[in-house]
């Protein structure tokens, strides 16, 4: 659980089982001043817990996610691992 955020180049995607969504969903970072590894699943903010695995866009499909221009209708950015983008679904509550 340690020292694995080196990102393979071409592997832009850090998935992890989602204990909420119970499949492997994509994660997005959200470091904090006392955690800066944190990721959460793009789905349901869960935090990711257990061992990242880093893909390329090809091997999403595989999960079930659709990688193209931005023509779905879904609300998640399945199109950055970088944290760049910051997009969530929306639902803001606690
Ligand atoms: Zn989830």
């Amino acid at each position: 659980m340690s020292g694995s955020e080196d990102a393979i180049p071409g592997h832009d995607f850090a998935v992890v089982r989602c204990r909420e969504c119970a499949r492997e969903v994509v994660t997005y970072p959200d470091p904090s001043p006392d955690d800066p590894d944190v990721r959460r699943c793009v789905h349901c903010d869960e935090r990711a817990s257990g061992p990242l695995r880093w893909l390329g866009v090809a091997d999403l499909d595989a999960l079930g996610y659709v990688v193209d221009s931005g023509e779905d209708a879904g609300s998640e950015c399945t199109s950055c691992g970088t944290g760049g983008c910051g997009v969530k679904p929306a639902g803001d509550g606690s």
